[in-house]
């Protein structure tokens, strides 16, 4: 479909480095846009025997192009948090993450605008185990897909909150890394989303400059002197990206640092107009992505504001008698604590204890780590996370599945498997884990959540 870009849009590209007016404008009218995975590291499979070859995202160790838009509905491994479908452009924050801190080392990180979740997950994979994510999403009805790709993904070592950006900027000095991926307004994805195109104007650039603003001068208190910033928008207007990175080095004193992006790749440097710092443009006509930019900066001083207040946190370490009967379900080489919160249990790694109780004290917690269930007359009933995440012991037993099976599993139908075993297992796709089911002899009861199964059917595929 043809789509025409606004001419004050046009007018207010020009003069942006690499802006070429011309091929911006073809690549807008007849878009394209390309379709990505990244893979998620701790869910091997064999991708390539699944998906046949594929092309790999040039910024991104786990990033590939697929060579058309499936249904990811209808792939299990979707499902299961072996990838996530993600913007190839935005795949470049693994670039900025690695060449601005020490991945390896136990850090404090921070994902300001983080629903629906595909930065967090890209974070999770580049952090070490001994690093805490701390996940935000302040809209409220946003923080449920959050929680849902958090779990999807199976790290331990995240927390996931619902707090207004001052709220978090009371933890004074606290984050070695704070990403702010702002909302914006959104011109880069214009080629995905044509209606947005109305929507554009210069004041409701200008108006989402404010609230970037805003939201940066609430959080800088919280980065630790020596914490790195990173900033990004999916937004091509420079009163969003380069003013903005001015005036983070104005106000609060960050110095502007430099990612090496080799010419191969096309993505366009750039630098702002007073401090010269340096951000990292994407234009979909010059590379396989949409519209993105994004810059890291540096503090230099420590903060000036109020202290952390520890609070008395919701939950309360597991009891004794109900650790037996959870720890049998976990796995031993990943040392976590168990917590009870809101009648479920919860399982953090042991090494970010006392992280859980400082900003978990503080904030508005909606998980800590992975759900791990419910104790019921003595007994574990597991929770749906515990089969998808990194805590499950590994000699639970295992029941694989084929694709039709899997789907029928997804869709919440019955799946006839015939084994002796009777008790909980997991059934898998490629072996990667789907979920729960308990084995009665002749039958098995799908335990996959009601709430996240399959309703579209192949008949009402396009
Ligand atoms: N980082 C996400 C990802 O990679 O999946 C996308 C984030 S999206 C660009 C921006 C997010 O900021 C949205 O989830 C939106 O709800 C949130 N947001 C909106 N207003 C906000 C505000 N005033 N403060 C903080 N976040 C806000």
């Amino acid at each position: 479909m043809k789509s025409t870009l606004p001419a004050a849009f046009i007018q207010s590209l020009e003069g942006l480095p690499g802006f070429d007016r011309e091929s911006f404008c073809r690549a807008h009218e007849y878009p394209e846009p390309a379709t990505a995975i990244r893979l998620n590291p701790q869910k091997p499979f064999d991708v390539f025997g699944v998906y046949g070859a594929l092309e790999p995202v040039p910024w991104s160790r786990w990033g590939y192009y697929l060579p058309e838009r499936p249904l990811f509905v209808f792939d299990p491994l979707w499902h299961a948090g072996a990838y996530y479908v993600q913007e190839a452009s935005s795949m470049f924050l693994e670039q900025c993450v690695r060449q601005c801190v020490d991945p390896s080392s136990s850090l404090r990180a921070l994902d300001l605008c983080a629903a629906p979740g595909g930065k967090s997950t890209l974070l999770q994979s580049l952090l070490s185990a001994n690093s805490l994510l701390v996940s935000n999403e302040v809209i409220k009805s946003r923080a449920p897909i959050l929680e849902e790709n958090l779990s999807k993904w199976g790290g331990l070592n995240s927390l996931v909150v619902n707090n207004d950006p001052r709220e978090l900027g009371r933890m004074a000095e606290y984050f070695d890394l704070i990403l702010v991926d702002a909302p914006c307004s959104g011109s880069g994805l214009f080629r995905k989303d044509p209606a947005a195109i109305k929507e554009w104007s210069p004041d409701a650039a200008l108006m989402c400059s404010r609230r970037q603003q805003r939201i940066l001068s609430d959080i800088c208190p919280s980065l630790k002197k020596g914490g790195i910033l990173i900033y990004s928008t999916c937004s091509y207007s420079a009163e969003e990206n380069e003013d903005m990175a001015d005036w983070l080095c104005e106000q609060f004193n960050l110095s502007p640092l430099r990612i090496d992006a080799p010419d191969p790749w096309s993505i366009t440097e750039t630098k702002s107009r007073k401090y010269g710092a340096f951000g990292y443009r994407f234009f979909p006509d010059k590379l396989k992505g949409e519209g993105f930019y994004i810059s890291c900066f540096k503090k230099e001083e420590g903060a000036r504001s109020e202290r952390l207040v520890h609070k008395k946190p919701k939950w309360s370490r597991l009891p004794a008698k109900d650790e037996a009967v959870v720890r049998p379900w976990l796995n031993e080489n990943m040392p976590v604590n168990l917590y009870a919160l809101d009648g479920e249990v919860f399982a953090f790694p042991s090494a970010l204890e006392q992280e859980l109780e400082a900003a978990g004290g503080n904030l508005y917690l909606k998980k800590a780590g992975a759900r791990i269930g419910k104790i019921a007359q003595g007994e574990l009933v597991p929770a749906h996370e515990l089969a998808l995440s990194a805590a499950l012991n590994e000699k639970i037993v295992v029941i694989p599945l084929k694709k039709d099976q899997a789907l029928q599993y997804l869709r919440k139908e019955t799946v006839t498997i015939d084994m002796e075993y009777k008790g909980w297992a997991t059934v898998q796709y490629e072996g990667v884990n789907l979920g729960w089911v308990k084995v009665l002899g002749s039958r098995i009861n799908n335990y996959y959540p009601k709430e996240w199964r399959i309703l579209k059917t192949e008949k009402n595929k396009y």
